[in-house]
């Protein structure tokens, strides 16, 4: 059965129901039995599991460490473009914004790639709008080879790629792909994605199985937190990543938990998950799957990001940029959206070193596969 499939045989409004009707108890039951259980899940994202948040944090913060030791993996963000074919009304690259637009050449992106290995990183994520034509598989295939001989890691968050298309990039050395279902509610979806391919909530949804079949080693799930009732959406990706990590165990999953941006021309947040809610995800994933990497964007305050290490946080990327050749020559007219934590990789890493966290650079090699 597809997820897909699955998916469909849900009803959102009994969940729903029960995520909004959960009690203490059924809270104190989920905290004994967490690991893989849904329902644990479910209980441990209701409104009743604020009231034990310090347990929570208590917990997750162990199991954290158990699994992950005081390393946390730095990652950065490379635009390749922000040329779009799609309308989604939270981001500022969507086709109707009246933006400069550009797309990396092989010398641009070189250029670029000597910044960010400067700065240390050697795991990057290959970012761009959703073109088909103008940045697809063509332009991705020449690229690649590029990357891959500089960085140990390589990661990508792009538009969904058919299976043989994901097969050939693999080949050239893509390690992880990133694929954010956004929402997964699909009235919510349609409402917010109004022009372009990104208007298939099912193609989209069913991607990650299309990265697991051809072996990609890293798959990462996300939401974007804000659009929807995010306990809802949180918990829908729980059953998603259970899915795949019963149909395809061999690959490995992060989740990313973005919270809506200020962007131009963008909308506000529909339902506003609070740093309390953040801090409540982030512990309720934790419990649920120990091995999970749980990554944590510069979307996020410098304050708040330091508070969360060691919670449950496994990845973070530092002094990013969001706009093609922003590493080299800095224009924010060409941002996705603002960044809130504006620290240098080196100032993350004093806070980190200073509570008692390892940055790690590279945990990678591919000469071992
Ligand atoms: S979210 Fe992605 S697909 Fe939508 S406008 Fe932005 S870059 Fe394009």
């Amino acid at each position: 059965m597809s997820f897909l499939s699955y998916l469909q045989g849900l009803s959102r409004e009994k969940l729903s129901l029960k995520l909004y009707s959960c009690t203490g108890r059924d809270v104190e039951q989920a905290l004994q039995h967490p690991e893989g259980s849904l329902e644990s899940l479910l209980a441990l994202l209701s409104p009743a599991a604020e009231s034990y948040l310090e347990q929570m944090a208590q917990t997750s913060a162990r199991l954290t460490r158990q699994r992950f030791g005081a390393n946390i993996g730095m990652y950065l963000p490379l635009y390749l473009s922000n040329l779009c074919a799609n309308e989604c009304d939270y981001c500022g690259f969507s086709m109707s914004n009246r933006i400069k637009r550009k797309t990396l050449s092989l010398d641009e992106l070189n250029a670029e790639m000597r910044v960010v290995k400067a700065m240390d990183y050697d795991s990057i994520l290959l970012v761009s709008g959703e073109h088909e034509t103008k940045v697809g598989i063509d332009y991705f295939s020449s690229v690649l080879p590029s990357v891959k001989s500089q960085f140990s890691y390589v990661a990508m968050e792009v538009q969904p790629l058919k299976e043989a298309e994901y097969s050939q990039l693999a080949r050239l050395g893509l390690d992880a792909v990133m694929i954010y279902q956004e929402t997964y509610n699909p009235q919510t979806y349609a409402q917010h994605h109004t022009r372009g391919n990104k208007q298939h909530f099912e193609y989209r949804l069913q991607t990650p199985e299309r990265v697991a079949r051809v072996g990609i080693d890293k798959i990462g799930l996300g939401v974007l937190l804000g659009l929807d009732d995010w306990r809802l959406d949180a918990l829908l990706m729980g059953h998603h990543l259970a899915y795949l990590e019963s149909n395809f165990w061999r690959s490995r999953y992060s989740v990313s938990l973005p919270r809506l941006r200020p962007c131009t021309g963008g909308i506000s947040p529909k339902v506003e998950l609070t740093d309390r809610g953040l801090v409540q995800l982030i512990c309720a994933f934790r419990l649920f799957n120990h091995q999970l990497e749980i990554s944590l964007s510069t979307r996020e305050s410098a304050v708040l990001r330091d508070n969360l290490f060691g919670l449950g946080v496994t990845q973070l990327s530092a002094g990013s940029s969001t706009q093609p050749g922003g590493y080299l020559a800095p224009d924010t007219q060409l941002d996705q959206f603002e960044i809130s934590d504006e620290r240098t990789p080196t100032e993350v890493c004093a806070a980190m070193k200073v509570r008692g966290f390892n940055p790690v650079w590279k945990d990678w090699e591919s000469a071992w596969v």
